[in-house]
C-alpha cells in the first residue's frame, strides 16, 4: 500500500524523441496527423474537412453499415448514408461522442486540440475560454465526454512483468489498508515493467482492498500468465488461482517503503497531476474519468508529436459509444 506522497519526482509531459515505448495501439491504415496549430487552424476550418477526417477514421476502407455489415451505399442530400442493401440510413456521427451535437465540428475539434496540447490537462474554465463557450457547463460536459473517449473500447491488457499497489486518494490524513477513510477513494495502480522503467500502465478505482475486488480489478487490466510483483497483502494471495504467477516483494506491508518502486512512482506522480492541474478538487465520484485522461497521457508521454495524440483521440472519439450527460453525473 502506497500511504504516503513522498518521493514526488518531478515530471514533465515530454513528448521525447523516444520511440522505445511500447505501443498502446496499432491502428489499421496511415496515420494523418497535422503537426502544427498552424497545420491544424489551416486544415480544419471548415466543417467539410472535419467530417472527411472523421470518415476515413471511421471507415477507413469505405462506407461500412452497421446493421448489415454491407459496404455498399450512397450520400443522400440531407448528408445521411443510405445502405444499399438494408435500406437504413446512418449518419456519420451516430454513436460517436459528437452524436446530436449542436455545436460545430470544428469547435469539437480545436476542443481536442486543445485537452491534448495542454501538458498536463485541461480544465473546464481553460477550454470554455479558450473556445469562447457561453457555458462552463458544456466545457465540463464536453471534457467528461473526452475523457472517455481516452479509454479505448477493447484496448489490451497490461502483460508480462506487472507490479501492483494500491493508493489512497483524498482526504488528509493516511487512510488504514482494508477497512476504507471518510472522504478517500482507492485506486488500484498497475504499472508494467519495461526494461527497469515503467511501461504501460492501468489505474482502476476500486471499493475496497478485499480479494475479489482486486482480484477483478487486475483480470480486467492484466494478461493471465503475467508475473504480478505485490506486497505481502493477504488479498494478492488468490492471484495464482486466476492464472497469474505471483511475486510477493515482502512478508509484511509497512506504510511507505519503496519496495515497489514502479507503481509508488506512478502514485506520487498521479497525486502531483492531481494536485496540480485539477488542485485536488476532484469528486469521488469523477475520479474515474481523471484516472482514464492520466493514463491516457501517461501512456503516450513519449509520443512523438501533439498532432498525433489528437489523431488517437479523435479516432477513439469515433469508435465508442456516445455518453449522454446523464451517464456522466451518474457513474459511480
Ligand atoms: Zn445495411
Amino acid at each position: 500500500m502506497i500511504n504516503c506522497a513522498s518521493q514526488m519526482i518531478i515530471f514533465e509531459w515530454g513528448y521525447a524523441l523516444d520511440s522505445s515505448a511500447p505501443q498502446d495501439v496499432v491502428y489499421r491504415g496511415m496515420e494523418d496527423y497535422t503537426k502544427s496549430l498552424l497545420e491544424f487552424e489551416d486544415r480544419f476550418a471548415t466543417e467539410k474537412a472535419c467530417l472527411e477526417y472523421i470518415r476515413k477514421l471511421r471507415w477507413p476502407e469505405g462506407f461500412y453499415c452497421p446493421r448489415c455489415e454491407n459496404n455498399k451505399g450512397w450520400l443522400t442530400k440531407r448528408n445521411l448514408y443510405h445502405c444499399e442493401q438494408c435500406g437504413l440510413q446512418t449518419s456519420l456521427l451516430a454513436d460517436t461522442v459528437f452524436q446530436d451535437t449542436k455545436k460545430p465540428l470544428h469547435l469539437w475539434f480545436r476542443a481536442i486540440w486543445h485537452v491534448t496540447s495542454q501538458k498536463y490537462g485541461a480544465n473546464a474554465l481553460g477550454l470554455q475560454r479558450v473556445l469562447g463557450l457561453g457555458s462552463y457547463w458544456t466545457a465540463w460536459a464536453w471534457l467528461h465526454k473526452l475523457r472517455h473517449a481516452m479509454v479505448r473500447p477493447g484496448r489490451d491488457r497490461l502483460s508480462g512483468v506487472v507490479e501492483v499497489d494500491e493508493t489512497y486518494i483524498g482526504g488528509k490524513k493516511p487512510g488504514k489498508r482494508g477497512r476504507g477513510a471518510a472522504g478517500k477513494a482507492l485506486v488500484l495502480i498497475m504499472a508494467q515493467e519495461d526494461k527497469n522503467r515503467i511501461g504501460r500502465i492501468r489505474l482502476r478505482q476500486v471499493p475496497d482492498a478485499s480479494e475479489d475486488s482486486l482480484g477483478f480489478a487486475i483480470q480486467e487490466a492484466v494478461e493471465s500468465g503475467s508475473t504480478v510483483r505485490t506486497d505481502g497483502w493477504s488479498s494478492y494471495g488468490g492471484l495464482p488461482r486466476l492464472g497469474y504467477r505471483h511475486k510477493v516483494v515482502r512478508g509484511t506491508a509497512d506504510v511507505g517503503e519503496n519496495l515497489l518502486p514502479l507503481a509508488h512512482r506512478v502514485a506520487g506522480l498521479l497525486k502531483r497531476w492531481l494536485l496540480g492541474t485539477y488542485h485536488g478538487a476532484v469528486r469521488d465520484y469523477h475520479l474515474y474519468y481523471y484516472l482514464d485522461e492520466y493514463t491516457f497521457r501517461f501512456n503516450r508521454r513519449t509520443s512523438r508529436s501533439r498532432g498525433k495524440l489528437f489523431y488517437r483521440l479523435v479516432q477513439q472519439a469515433t469508435a465508442i459509444d456516445p455518453t449522454p450527460i446523464k451517464k456522466i453525473r451518474h457513474r459511480t
